[in-house]
């Protein structure tokens, strides 16, 4: 019997992970791997398409069995960037003038 009315329900992707990310001083970072389940790429304001997540407390954090990925990403001038999400295949993030941004961004 049909159950009528019901809407299909869509799947979400998979997460966007991130595969390497050079930014050591992070306490998030081990072994140039991200360990928090989710990263926020680019802030209000913020002309450059940095991790927002970035966090330097002098002591080691986030879940070491955890592969980082990105969570939302606020930078819709990037070609990967679809309703404010991040459609890459992973992503790298290094030090770009003394931050940490996502270098797998390009410009539409
Ligand atoms: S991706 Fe961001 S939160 Fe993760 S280790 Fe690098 S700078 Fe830190
Ligand atoms: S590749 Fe583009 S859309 Fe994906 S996280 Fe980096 S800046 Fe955002």
């Amino acid at each position: 019997m049909r159950e009528g009315g019901k809407r299909s329900v869509t799947m979400p992707k998979s997460m966007v992970q991130i595969q390497r990310c050079d930014v050591e001083q992070c306490s998030y970072n081990k072994n140039k791997e991200c360990h928090t389940m989710a990263i926020t790429v680019g802030g209000p304001q913020d002309p450059c398409p940095s991790c927002d997540t970035y966090v330097a407390i002098g002591q080691k954090a986030g879940v070491p069995d955890v592969q980082g990925a990105v969570g939302a990403c606020k930078v819709s001038a990037c070609q990967f960037n679809e309703s404010l999400e991040c459609s890459a295949q992973n992503i790298v993030v290094g030090l770009h003038d003394g931050h940490p941004d996502c270098q797998t961004y390009r410009k539409r």
